[in-house]
């Protein structure tokens, strides 16, 4: 009786835990989320006013440094550092646009 009520009891620990999880990763999608509607709605309000050509400009030259300070900048691999001197044609391709 009482190792069962004892399972029982550690069951409804993972539980609450899974659940406290669930919850902070469901706050997390909703603020992200927010913040992606914030930013489109700022990009949207760039393009009618034609300053999205200087925003380009301003991004592209933020990629190029971060590239040229050893990080990756393509869709795949981006943030990680490159292990040599190696060149990532992925990289390239996103800085050539
Ligand atoms: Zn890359």
């Amino acid at each position: 009786m009482e190792s069962s009520l004892e399972r029982m009891l550690m069951e409804f620990q993972i539980i609450k835990k899974a659940m406290h999880q669930r919850f902070k990763e469901k706050v997390n999608l909703s603020l992200e989320n927010q913040k992606l509607k914030e930013r489109l709605f700022e990009l949207e309000n760039m393009a009618n006013n034609g300053e999205l050509e200087d925003f380009k400009i301003e991004v592209k030259s933020s990629l190029n440094a971060l590239y040229n300070d050893g990080f990756h900048v393509c869709n795949t691999f981006y943030g990680n550092r490159f292990l040599n001197d190696e060149e990532c044609l992925l990289c390239l391709e996103m800085l050539d646009r």
